[in-house]
């Protein structure tokens, strides 16, 4: 068997990793942290360390680790079918199932699943389809997206555009022309703190009719955007945000995109986020929860209204011109169908609503007299602690200090558990498996405490 100092050597000398520190890490002045197994809402080490992992991966193994039902339908599959393309017509038992399982979970208004392989390219398509779909009305000009700041897309060309978080655009000349950005829904860090949740909401809604005005309504096609804004920071809207919000898309003609990749199935303790804001998408992103992450599978769930022009732009051009050869995989399709089957089974929206709510309620409690806790907050099993340099004040720390990965740092160091310190340096993110247990949430809320008060 290869030692750990083996791997690590290998790891620095071959692997290029995502969204790391480059230079640090080939240096190794950044753990290779190696993986060995997982089970429920632990993560084991090569080391021997056993981890409760209170972010999913990232937010994605909604179902927990190590659940047999799961790999063993991957197996079965693989045994079965490993691979067969879904171009021209051709499915496997398992895709055209797993479609059906999405459209019936999926608000009335929706129509049909395209599958891809993750979020980002999920979002690719979504935004090809807009394009082609005002091509088909004959509205060539009417092509730009707007998304939000803080919004979180994925990491492509268009979808990191799309993405309103600067490190994700640094030094790659994003985003692209086509991609304009409003306001975040984040009424903690509103510019005017005297304003009232409505007066903020009121606020966004203006700020986007000035952006409509000034590009022209004719050139807008699509507004995408996380029912509760995930990467940015875990803020869930103001009250009133999306239904204010729908009606400004709706007077003016506007697609409206909702990326569900971490909100749907379950996440916020409804089947989709747009069903617990009453959102009424054109097309829905799904992908994360939608295998719990066994196997790479994205989808974008599109509209009636869409559809129908989908249909009719190739009755008149012939097929469409999009497609990846792993679009609807059979085995990503095959961990699909059980894990929806198991997330019913096991009841586990449910288990999000009750145990979600404690592991906030307890962390908000047991922070409540910290200095230099901003804010906790968050919606079904997504948690947030937002760390401020004076709370009274609203005096937010300066990134470069880094507050946020200090405190993971120590609750990882000194309790075993890992939570994310989000991009901006200064939120602690929690979006732990579904099945997590009322008393695995206090042991996340004490190692948060603790490190809180550690490194602050
Ligand atoms: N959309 C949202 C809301 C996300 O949170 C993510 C990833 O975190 C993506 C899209 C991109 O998904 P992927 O990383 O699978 O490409």
């Amino acid at each position: 068997m290869l030692t750990n100092d083996q791997l690590a050597l290998w790891d620095r000398e071959n692997f290029f990793h995502p969204s790391t520190h480059l230079a640090q890490h080939a240096r190794g002045e950044t753990p290779s942290r190696v993986i060995r197994t997982a089970s429920g809402v632990h993560i084991e080490d090569r080391d021997g360390n056993r981890l409760l992992d209170a972010f999913a991966g990232l937010y994605c193994v909604n179902v927990g680790y190590g659940r047999p039902e799961i790999a063993e339908a991957i197996a079965a599959q693989a045994r079965e079918l490993a691979y067969y393309h879904a171009y021209v017509g051709h499915g496997t038992e398992a895709s055209i199932t797993l479609a059906k399982m999405i459209l019936d979970r999926a608000p009335a208004n929706m129509s049909k699943v395209y599958f891809g392989l993750g979020g980002s390219d999920a979002n690719e398509t979504n935004i090809k389809l807009v394009w082609y779909y005002n091509n088909i009305l004959g509205r060539p000009e009417k092509k730009k997206i707007i998304s939000r700041w803080r919004g979180y897309h994925g990491s492509g060309l268009m979808t990191g555009s799309l993405t309103g978080l600067e490190l994700f655009h640094r030094k790659f000349d994003l985003p692209l022309a086509q991609v304009i950005h409003t306001d975040a829904p984040y009424f903690y860090r509103r510019a005017d703190h005297a304003q009232t949740e409505a007066e903020f909401v009121a606020h966004c809604v203006a700020s986007l009719e000035a952006l409509i005005e000034r590009e022209g309504a004719h050139t807008i096609a699509a507004f995408i955007g996380e029912p509760v804004l995930g990467t940015g920071g875990i803020v869930p809207p103001p009250a009133g945000y999306w239904d204010a919000i729908q009606k400004v898309l709706r007077k003016h003609d506007i697609l409206l995109i909702v990326d569900e990749v971490v909100t749907g199935f379950g996440r916020l303790g409804t089947m989709f986020g747009s069903d617990h804001y009453g959102i009424e998408a054109d097309i829905i992103t799904i992908a994360k929860g939608l295998t719990s992450a066994y196997a790479p599978l994205s989808g974008s769930i599109v509209s009636d209204r869409v559809w129908k022009v989908l249909e009719q732009g190739t009755d008149e051009n012939g097929p469409i011109g999009h497609g990846w050869t792993y679009s609807a995989h059979p085995i990503g399709a095959a961990a699909g169908v059980a894990n929806l089957k198991l997330i019913d089974d096991l009841g586990l929206i449910d288990n999000v609503r009750e145990v979600g709510a404690h592991l906030r309620a307890r962390m908000a409690e047991a922070l409540a007299d910290h200095p230099h806790v901003g804010e906790v907050r968050g919606e079904g099993m997504l948690c947030a602690v937002e760390l401020v340099e004076d709370r009274d004040g609203r005096v937010f720390f300066d990134p470069a200090r880094k507050v946020g990965p200090q405190v993971s740092a120590a609750m990882l160091a000194d309790s075993k558990v890992i939570a994310r310190a989000m991009p901006q340096g200064d939120i602690i993110g929690f979006a732990p498996p579904f099945c997590l247990t009322k008393a695995e949430a206090d042991q996340v809320v004490a190692a948060a405490v603790a490190a809180v008060r550690k490194v602050l």
